[in-house]
């Protein structure tokens, strides 16, 4: 029988074939790229490409693509065949080195957010060879960045790449202070914990709401909900367990840990961990995980739900970052070490963290917002849109103690000066269990929690390590000048925890109280919705910072911007009008026929005995009669919302006018529909409801 080492990794064109089939020149040369980010040697590229192309020909292959990730949130490819004619009349098959290096897909149809004069349709695709080229069906899919002809990106992979470049170069600085000379790289990592819900095909096809925006957008309660907690961890059902079984055999080939399984709270929902990665590869692979989840559902009957929140009422999805620090040593930055000296270390990047997460809480929370997760964030369920990091007691205590220079009560009584010598060893805490903090240390990392379940990991990740990238060089830029070392750095450190203590809280995050607090005495801030965050990416202070470690252009910002917004506004007009065809088309009609019907049978049995009372046919048929006539109000007023929104003269105007009008009017339709689901029979309910769906996959 064949065993998962056999089969591990078979269609990635990764390290282990990179070596057996370069020579050792071309794969020293590519290896040097890979790991310290240098420019391609002339020749390389195109001994590369003849190696991926026997090997990809060898596994079945006729066709490559530079596969690559728009701004739209999914991925994008176009095909080409590796067949060129031979002079003999026959085939042979090409792909050449700058075939693999660049490419020219027609760039019209992606969003540019105005970075592409129309006149210029096409972009390019860049060959990105830190992350493995792989094999999907007969394509061998090269990652790649995306930019217009202007050499603005277009996609999220190359910020996320230059935010890499901008943490290395800092990092660096740091380390180098501290006397390690040899560490060549400094890479953030990140393990994405991706939820995810399974629903029958056969009852997803029957609702618009579902086909067309990825969530339903009417049902009430069922009788039962997630009240019993009885899914989380429980006992997988057979089919999720099939398509569990055949998922993790399709990512074990292409090379991804997928590692972890288990239910997660709600009926219906699971969640899936790769183990941890290079950042940048980790964002491809959490891409193409969550296509192949969809795809092996479609296998299996079901359909895999990736958005935020797919049911009301019920738990929705996210996607948890855990991301990390390391050198190309292997050694982690946020992990505190066992001797003083390596624990100052991790001090400072562990300062460098809440730094940048106090300063740049407003990118944070831009980089995870959508119109899905909006659902999400603030709602009782999934961290608060207001931004903090948990730390817990132990590096709390530590904190304490520096800033008030007073002993710290740990292992041992010990002063608290951020000498080499006398810094205290302390132990790793890894007891984390605040499910509630939007920014976790979880013992040697930091777990990232706002992300929705269909977010890109990379424009986290973007922020994160570009806020971090600015915190360690004030760090660098002061201590390179320092004449004392260890007095500046304990006095930097301090610095810190003085100016931003205000972003740690290790309480209920869920709590009302604590927002409150956060906003009103500690001036965190709380931007609810998509619409009210988006636009302070432009912010000076953010844009200043972005532009200065060469991450994004202003053009690039602005377009962003605006693309993230149109995104916004697309999504929820296009929920809108689902609403509005179900609500006219299914739900009346269904509701009218109820009621005609129940009518009907009070008018038979008072031809058979006038004086009887018929008092729940009577009831029934008032409240529905009132109950259609609000639908029908709910339907009008929300079609004049949206005529109104989509009048709109540009995005900024266009989702402040949704978040405040459309959703309402979405709002007040969905509770009068739902509330006459209630009352209507099962039988005549024009779509399956939220029982079937959450309890159907056995
Ligand atoms: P949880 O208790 O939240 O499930 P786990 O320890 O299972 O935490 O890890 C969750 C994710 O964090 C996994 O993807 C794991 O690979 C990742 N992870 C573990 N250590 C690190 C690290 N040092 N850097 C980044 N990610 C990490
Ligand atoms: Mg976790």
């Amino acid at each position: 029988m064949k065993t998962v080492k056999d089969y591990f990794g078979c269609l990635v064109f990764d390290d282990r074939v990179m070596k057996a089939t370069l020579s050792a020149d071309v794969y020293a040369s590519l290896r040097k790229t890979i790991d310290e980010e240098k420019k391609l040697a002339p020749g390389v590229a195109d001994a590369v490409a003849a190696a991926m192309r026997d090997w990809a020909v060898e596994h079945g292959a006729t066709h490559f693509t530079h596969w690559f990730q728009p701004l739209t949130g999914v991925t994008a490819e176009k095909h080409d065949s590796f067949i060129s004619p031979s002079p003999d009349g026959g085939v042979i098959m090409e792909f050449s080195g700058k075939e693999l290096i660049k490419g020219e897909p027609d760039a019209s149809s992606f969003p540019s957010g105005g970075l592409r004069a129309t006149f210029e349709a096409r972009g390019y695709t860049a060959w990105d060879p830190t992350s493995y080229a792989f094999l999907t069906g007969k394509t061998l899919c090269i990652p790649t960045a995306f930019c217009s002809y202007g050499g603005h990106a277009l996609d999220k992979k190359t910020p996320l790449l230059r935010s890499m470049e901008a943490l290395n170069r800092q990092a660096l600085r740091i380390l180098r202070l501290f006397g390690n000379d040899t560490a060549k790289a400094v890479r953030s990592s990140v393990g994405p914990e991706q939820e995810y819900f399974l629903v029958d095909k056969a009852l997803y096809d029957q609702r618009y709401d579902l086909r067309f925006t990825g969530r339903t957008l009417f049902g009430a309660k069922p009788p039962k909900g997630q009240q019993m907690d009885d899914h989380y961890f429980g006992v997988i059902k057979p089919r999720v367990a099939a398509y569990m079984e055949e998922l993790n055999e399709e990512l074990w080939k292409l090379g991804i840990l997928a590692k972890t399984e288990h239910n997660e709270v709600a009926p219906a929902q699971h969640e899936l961990a790769p183990i941890y990665t290079t950042t940048n590869a980790a964002t491809d692979q959490n891409q193409l995980t969550m296509e192949i989840m969809q795809k092996v559902a479609l296998r299996h009957g079901l359909v895999c739900l990736l958005h935020e929140k797919p049911f009301a009422g019920v738990n929705g999805s996210g996607k948890h970052n855990n991301w990390s620090i390391a050198t190309d040593a292997g050694q982690n930055l946020l992990s505190p070490g066992e001797t003083p000296y390596e624990n100052a270390q991790f001090l400072l990047f562990l300062c460098a963290v809440l730094k940048a997460v106090d300063d740049y809480q407003d990118l944070l929370r831009i980089s995870v917002a959508t119109a899905g997760n909006d659902h999400r964030l603030g709602a009782n369920e999934a961290p608060p849109a207001v931004v903090s990091v948990f730390l817990g007691d132990e590096l709390n205590a530590i904190l304490d103690a520096i800033e008030n220079d007073t002993p710290y009560e740990g292992v041992e009584k010990t002063q608290m000066k951020l000498g080499v010598h006398v810094l205290p060893r302390f132990n790793r805490d890894t007891t984390d269990r605040n499910r509630t903090s939007p920014f976790a240390f979880t013992g040697n990392k930091f777990e990232f929690r706002m992300l929705g379940s269909s977010n890109s990991i990379a424009c986290a990740n973007i922020m994160l390590n570009s806020a971090v990238a600015e915190s360690l060089k004030i760090y660098a830029d002061r201590l390179e000048q320092a004449e004392d070392f260890e007095t500046a750095l304990h006095e930097m450190i301090q610095k810190t925890i003085r100016d931003h203590k205000r972003i740690i809280f290790n309480g209920n995050g869920y709590d009302d109280a604590w927002i409150k607090e956060a906003t009103e005495q500690r001036g965190l801030l709380n931007y609810r919705t998509t619409a009210d965050c988006m636009p302070h990416l432009l912010d000076k202070k953010n844009a200043d910072m972005l532009i200065s470690h060469g991450v994004f252009s202003e053009p690039e910002l602005r377009s962003r911007c605006e693309i993230m917004l149109e995104n916004y506004c697309k999504t929820i007009l296009i929920e809108a009008a689902t609403m509005v065809t179900m609500a006219r088309g299914q739900i009346l009609p269904a509701v009218e026929r109820f009621t005609a019907d129940v009518a009907s049978r009070a008018m038979v049995k008072k031809s058979l005995d006038a004086a009887l009372p018929c008092a729940y046919e009577s009831g029934i048929v008032q409240k529905l009669s009132a109950l259609t006539d609000a639908i029908a109000f709910g339907v009008n007023a929300l079609e004049e919302a949206l005529r109104k929104a989509e009048g709109a003269d540009d995005y900024f105007t266009q989702s402040a006018m949704i978040r405040d009008d459309v959703l309402a009017a979405m709002e007040t339709l969905r509770a009068s529909c739902d509330e006459a689901e209630t009352l209507t029979a099962k039988e005549y309910w024009p779509f399956p409801n939220y029982a079937d769906l959450l309890f159907s996959v056995q």
